[in-house]
């Protein structure tokens, strides 16, 4: 059996990796040139863990993890206002958080492809699929800048992100699926080794109102940013006009110094993008597949995308893997969406509940996250207050 898999972010490099494992035979189309370097710190705990030991990415994913010890919310003079002690954290997440950076979450997966028959799964950078076709019978991929070469499959997983083009051809319009939350977020990393080792092992974050910047300081000399701050247009980056860079010193000034020299080394073109979640009526169409992001993206205000995409990629793997026959694909993908909807979904809507404690609206809501950050450290209150920042996992 045949697998085309467009997008080699987490959810396509497991995916691949699972069908691949199953004896598949697997291309891997992914539009940049090289493993994107760009990225952010993430949170990785929920469902993606237990899959991730499942099927022994776990250890690789440990192996680059980052020990955080807090999170701490400070002032514009950088006084803490309150703080959240990251080993209670993790308990309260049942146990297991690691935090990794993007990049280094998606090398980790691109590693462990070596595991799988050599030649089973043919990954392809700077491939950019430009064209789609998915019928009844089968797929075919036409990547851009070679239209005369197309790639044939018995089943397209379309793993190409929130923005998917897979899903704009095969299922309609992005506006049709795309929910603005009404916010947007930047992310990069800059060179800065004053800042770095003051920001060593915590993630620390401004305390203010309608927009957040936080930083923390990598392994070598580097610094991580990330800024979400409100906006009521819900364009994606591609339709913003006007330079990320200068909205973003524009938006975050006035928040201390840490935040306005981290806006001095800002590159040109950070990571920008509208703060959204996907939501769709279904994810199979003839023999197209979404998986991850592409089709049931929980935004960050979820903290679980990238864990769900783990979790979902393994998922497609087991229901798909031992599929031997083109008509058992229909019934497979349809098996692999009846069971991991309802994770989706409840994932998407703690997301929405944690916007307000997230991005505080005004000083009334701002007291009430100081409020409940502190109240992690009572005992008995703890895992109330969980549910609450970390959704469905503290169950
Ligand atoms: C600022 C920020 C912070 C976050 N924090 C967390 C967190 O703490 N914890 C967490 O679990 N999640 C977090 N997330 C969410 C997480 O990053 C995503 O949910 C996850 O990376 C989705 O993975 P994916 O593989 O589905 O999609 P993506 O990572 O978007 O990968 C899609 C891939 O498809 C490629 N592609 C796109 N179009 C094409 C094409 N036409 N042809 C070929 N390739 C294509 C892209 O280049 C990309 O490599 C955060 C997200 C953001 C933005």
């Amino acid at each position: 059996m045949k697998a085309a898999v467009v997008g080699a972010g987490i959810a396509g490099l497991v995916a691949a990796r699972q069908l691949g494992l199953a004896g598949w035979d697997v291309v891997l189309l992914e539009k940049s040139a090289a493993p994107r370097p760009d990225g952010y710190m993430m949170d990785f705990f929920g469902p993606g863990v237990e899959a991730a030991e499942r099927i022994g990415l776990y250890p690789r994913l440990a192996a680059v993890a980052y020990h955080v010890e807090a999170a701490e919310y400070v002032d514009k003079a950088g006084r803490p206002t309150s703080s959240l002690d990251y080993d209670r954290f993790s308990r309260l997440a049942g146990g297991k958080v690691l935090s990794l950076l993007r990049p280094d979450m998606e090398c980790a997966a691109l590693a462990a492809l070596e595991d799988v028959a050599s030649g089973r799964v043919r990954v392809h950078y700077g491939a950019p699929v430009s064209q789609v076709w998915s019928d009844d019978d089968g797929v075919r991929v036409a990547v851009d800048g070679s239209p005369d070469v197309t790639f044939a499959a018995d089943v397209l997983l379309g793993a190409d992100g929130i923005h998917s083009g897979v899903r704009a051809r095969v299922f309609g319009p992005e506006e049709e699926y795309l929910r603005p939350l009404g916010m947007r977020a930047a992310a990069f990393i800059v060179t800065e080794p004053i800042l770095n080792a003051r920001f060593r092992n915590r993630f620390v974050l401004t305390d203010s109102i309608d927009r957040m910047a936080g930083l923390y300081g990598l392994r070598s000399d580097e610094v991580a940013a990330f800024m979400v701050y409100r906006d009521a247009t819900g364009a994606p980056r591609h339709l913003r006009s006007g330079s990320p860079r200068e909205r973003l010193r524009r938006e975050f000034a006035g928040l201390g110094h840490a935040v306005d020299r981290l806006l001095e080394l800002c590159p040109e073109h950070p990571y920008d993008d509208v703060v959204a979640q996907i939501v769709m009526p279904g994810w199979q169409r003839g023999r197209t597949v979404l998986v991850g992001d592409a089709c049931g993206a929980v935004s960050l205000l979820a903290g679980q995308g990238g864990s769900l995409a783990i979790a979902g990629a393994a998922l497609l793997g087991d229901v798909l893997g031992p599929v031997a026959s083109p008509e058992r694909i229909s019934p497979a993908l349809a098996e692999f969406e009846r069971r991991w909807r309802p994770v989706v979904e409840e994932a998407q809507a703690a997301g929405r509940r944690t916007a307000s404690p997230f991005l505080p609206a005004n000083r009334t809501q701002r007291l009430l996250r100081r409020w409940t950050i502190r109240a992690t450290h009572l005992p008995g209150i703890d895992r109330l207050v969980a549910r609450q920042i970390v959704g469905r996992i503290a169950k």
